[in-house]
């Protein structure tokens, strides 16, 4: 009975947004309203069956093992995912979810990369604590750190979901499809993804914020990773997230909103400037300060001072990659790093191509 009142309110709800949102006859409102009625009623039913089973198993990903949440700090606690691309024995699971228990509720960073993934994400939080999600922070635009709200969305629809407007701004123009698409494609597991659960609420450089009791600072490095990333500073346990601004054990893409040289800005200050306990890469594991930042750092500094000397030289970037390995002997066990490395080399050049530019039009 409840359920059919809840359904009833739900096809109104739809039928009134449809009406409101485009011209449509009313025939077909009502068949696009039931059409989604009838996929919503069949989840919930899915929903019901699955649950008794999900509170006490494990989440386990084939070769990668089990993967929970362990205390990080005080009051904060980790799942550090598997660390590797997106491909079908992860599930799309390879970033590092946060939770930071407040007085009343539960404060999510990260969720994961797809519904599914949501789904376990989200038992897991339940086995170290039975308080709601009261706000989820997703650190930028890749869908592998945010797809996973929707899960959060359909337990919690009135949790509010944080980010930066420009991260807000591109997904909502193309960049989820984009990623719905690679995601899709790698792992197969998008099922129940869309419609996206985009992030409700805003944050920008240099703001503070205190949810239920817990205090942030936000930074807005405009153009380090992309420009639409958040570094999440939780005052309460001293720790610093630094979303894909960090990554450990792995390489990811920077793209045309990136800047290599804007990283390395930001790490160096980061390093010079702050004392937290500890530090949260995007992708690998967390630790203190210049363990955890150092190693990609310093991959990004070899790249910059090589990249420097070829472009000099009027040498491309294939032409000294090999050579490039060999400066960076502690890169050679991460994921994808012979692969990804190239694109990086060749970025720093393109970027060393702007700034000449740049230079000349500004001496003009
Ligand atoms: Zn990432």
């Amino acid at each position: 009975m409840k359920n059919r009142i809840l359904t009833s309110l739900v096809a109104f709800s739809l039928i009134t947004n449809l009406y409101g949102a485009e011209h449509k006859s009313s025939a077909q409102i009502m068949k696009e309203a039931l059409a989604q009625m009838e996929a919503l009623v069949a989840k919930k039913t899915t929903d019901s069956k699955a649950m008794p089973n999900d509170v006490n198993s494990t989440f386990t990903l084939g070769k990668y093992g089990t993967f929970k949440f362990e205390k990080a700090n005080e009051n904060v606690y980790i799942m550090h995912g598997p660390v590797v691309g997106p491909n079908k024995e992860n599930q799309g699971f390879m970033n590092n979810p946060a939770v930071i228990g407040a007085k009343n509720g539960l404060i999510v960073i990260d969720p994961g990369g797809n519904y599914n993934v949501g789904k376990k994400v989200l038992a897991e939080i339940e086995k170290i604590s039975d308080k709601p999600i009261v706000a989820v922070f997703n650190t930028h635009k890749h869908g592998d750190h945010w797809f996973a709200n929707k899960a959060i969305v359909e337990k919690y629809p009135n949790v509010d979901i944080y980010a930066h407007p420009n991260m807000i701004k591109v997904s909502k123009e193309g960049e989820a499809e984009v990623w719905y698409g690679i995601l899709s494609r790698t792992t197969g597991n998008l099922d129940g993804t869309k419609e996206f659960a985009f992030p409700t609420k805003t944050l920008v450089d240099g703001q503070q914020i205190e949810i239920d009791g817990q205090k942030f600072v936000i930074q807005h490095p405009h153009d380090a990773h992309t420009d639409t990333d958040l570094v999440i500073a939780h005052m309460n346990s001293m720790t610093l997230f630094l979303g894909d601004n960090l990554m450990k054990g792995r390489l990811g893409s920077f793209d045309e909103s990136s800047s290599i040289f804007g990283n390395i800005e930001l790490l160096e200050n980061i390093k010079k400037e702050t004392n937290f306990k500890l530090y949260v890469p995007g992708h690998g594991l967390s630790g203190e300060k210049d363990k955890t930042i150092d190693p990609f750092l310093n991959y990004l500094k070899v790249l910059a001072e090589e990249g420097k000397k070829a472009y000099e030289e009027d040498l491309e970037s294939y032409e000294i990659k090999d050579e490039v390995i060999k400066k960076l002997p502690w890169m050679n066990d991460w994921d994808a790093f012979k692969k990804n490395m190239p694109a990086h080399l060749n970025k720093v050049m393109i970027e060393l191509g702007e700034q000449e530019l740049a230079n000349e039009e500004s001496e003009e």
